[in-house]
């Protein structure tokens, strides 16, 4: 695999970054993550934008435009002839010794590399997937997509215990969200609920995009929070992230959710996501 790792294009096998460097230090960075479908790049400009925004809000220069950045992930995909999988980004804020306070004029650390993995074809699609509960742990700024994540290492090392797919997290009664994705509900009188956008958690791109359809579709959206009775009394129940488009919940700890089979809502929307990636061209 090639990757790109402060300013060269280098076998990943090779390439090494200084031991001070921030994000090793202190988790002093943020990053993104892209699906690559049959060639095309998912949602780009959204995530390259949310990037922006996270890097922004913890005082880091963004060091690409938004076409050099697509140059790169580009680049990635030739070289490493990726057609279906998933462009990792990284951004710290640079090598400097260590102390908490850093230094203006820092040069941000830069790591890119892709994941071969075909995200639309995930067989959890099709049988329904299982999640646990757990604790939200993280910190108070959950907007910004920050390579600091201990919580989240936490919570899908208890998912692999658990033997299930996804750990939905909880603030109290409320889910905030997945552990890498975003947490869907529909209701009884067929209303889509999702989290609204807020500090407390990420705002998810494939959020975003299946809300779009899900409007087009002529489905009333709610976001606001929901809690754990919620979704047991949820006819559906799905989560969201670029890494899986979408994936269908039947089971919540130990308990059948969304009546125990993936649901016609999540299945239209599932559908229609695929079809307008298709119409994208490829690379
Ligand atoms: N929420 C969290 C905490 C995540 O880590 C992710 C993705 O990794 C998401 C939501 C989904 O976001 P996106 O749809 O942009 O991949």
């Amino acid at each position: 695999r090639i990757g790109f790792v402060m300013g060269k294009f280098v076998p990943l096998r090779e390439a090494v970054i200084p031991v001070m460097d921030r994000g090793f230090l202190f988790g002093d960075g943020v990053y993104e993550v892209t699906a690559v479908i049959e060639g095309r790049l998912v949602d780009n400009d959204h995530h390259l934008r949310r990037l922006d925004r996270s890097l922004a809000e913890i005082g880091i220069a963004n060091p690409f435009s938004i076409e050099k950045w697509t140059g790169v992930e580009t680049e990635l995909m030739r070289r490493n002839e990726l057609r279906n999988g998933l462009i990792y980004i990284q951004v710290s804020r640079g090598v400097a010794e260590r102390a908490f306070q850093y230094k203006d004029g820092l040069e941000p650390t830069v790591v890119m590399f892709p994941q071969f993995n075909r995200v639309q074809s995930n067989p959890v699609i099709k049988t329904g997937g299982r999640i646990i509960t757990v604790p939200d742990l993280r910190w108070a700024r959950r907007d910004i997509k920050s390579t600091s994540l201990l919580a989240q290492v936490m919570a899908k090392h208890a998912v692999k215990q658990a033997g299930v797919n996804e750990a939905w997290m909880l603030d109290g009664d409320e889910i905030t969200e997945g552990a890498s994705s975003t947490a869907f509900i529909v209701s009884a009188s067929n209303e889509l609920i999702t989290r609204n956008l807020s500090q407390d958690i990420l705002p998810g791109i494939t959020r975003r995009t299946i809300i779009e359809i899900a409007k087009r579709h002529g489905l009333t959206i709610v976001e606001r929070p929901f809690s754990k009775a919620d979704v047991l009394c949820a006819t559906e129940v799905f989560y969201t992230s670029a890494s899986t488009i979408a994936v269908p919940v039947i089971e919540m700890d130990g308990v059948s959710v969304g009546g125990g089979a993936p649901g016609p809502v999540f299945r239209s929307l599932y559908d229609a996501y695929l079809q307008d990636v298709m119409q994208l061209p490829a690379i």
